[in-house]
């Protein structure tokens, strides 16, 4: 203890004429941690001499069966939601095979649709050069009509 560490101690003792009472018993309580702000306790520190596990952003000491508890709740969810995800990654595998084979139909429906219309044109076309073919076969008609009448 430095002497300024003494100064206080002897302080305190002045100040709680109590203070010989804690120094009779056997078992004395920790005064409680000051635990005013919120802390999630992710850094841990794993002290092998002393047997403990403790914060290293606020120092409070944790039940090493708790924290391991804490541990495997955490795995647990996690395997649920891993699950989950591999039921997702399924359900969008045959989401999108179906997508694929109807890509397949819908290319084909779109060829076959494509031949129809050149069939279509090809007889639109034929039609209307027979009808050409008629109109001059009746023009002409006409004319050696109008000519000789
Ligand atoms: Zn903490």
């Amino acid at each position: 203890m430095s002497g300024g560490d003494e100064k206080i101690v002897s302080f305190v003792q002045r100040y709680d004429v109590n203070h010989d009472i804690n120094e009779m018993k056997n078992f004395v309580e920790a005064d409680k941690p000051n635990e005013s702000r919120f802390c999630p306790h992710t850094n841990i520190l794993v002290d092998e001499f002393n047997r403990s596990i403790r914060c290293r952003l606020c120092g409070q000491a944790m039940d090493s069966f708790d924290y391991l508890l804490s541990l495997a709740k955490k795995e647990t969810k996690l395997d649920w939601e891993l699950r989950r995800l591999r039921s997702e990654i399924k359900k969008s595998r045959e989401n999108l095979q179906n997508l694929q084979r109807e890509e397949v139909n819908t290319r084909a429906r779109v060829k076959t649709a494509q031949f129809r219309l050149n069939d279509v044109n090809l007889a639109l076309h034929e039609a209307g050069e027979t009808l050409i073919k008629i109109k001059g076969y009746h023009g002409s008609r006409k004319s050696v009509n109008g000519k000789g009448g």
